[in-house]
């Protein structure tokens, strides 16, 4: 079980994303927009966070940018979540700040083998 934030300002994506997490057995909470977002992160100190990069009032390169700058906030990875149509490439995603990057529309399947894997090596490098 992992704790995760998804900061998704789509409703019925942010939905899927927490209906699949927690039908696997994580403990989820979510934002719909940047700020909350990053207060959300601030207090829950996750073990991952999905985020959209289309946000309102914090993008996501904005977020991901406060994380990696943050103290104590800074090794927990985290996940774009973005058609890559949107987010210009993979490679300017992960310059941006972001570990990683699933691509919408998100594919259930796909979706929790990626989630599984991002956990495996973010514990492996952890050292859990
Ligand atoms: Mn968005």
């Amino acid at each position: 079980m992992a704790r995760i934030v998804v900061v998704e300002d789509n409703k019925a994506s942010r939905e899927l994303m927490t209906y699949l997490l927690s039908a696997i057995g994580h403990e989820v909470t979510v934002a719909a927009d940047g700020e909350h977002g990053l207060s959300t992160i601030e207090r829950q100190h996750p073990d991952i966070v999905l985020c959209d990069v289309q946000l309102p009032r914090l993008d996501g390169r904005q977020l991901v940018q406060k994380l990696k700058q943050h103290p104590t906030l800074k090794e927990i990875p985290v996940v774009a979540v973005t058609a890559l149509a949107m987010a210009g490439d993979r490679e300017n995603i992960l310059k941006a700040g972001f570990d990683d990057y699933i691509s919408k529309p998100i594919d259930p399947e796909n979706f929790i083998i990626q989630i599984r894997d991002l956990l495996a090596k973010s514990r492996l490098t952890n050292g859990e």
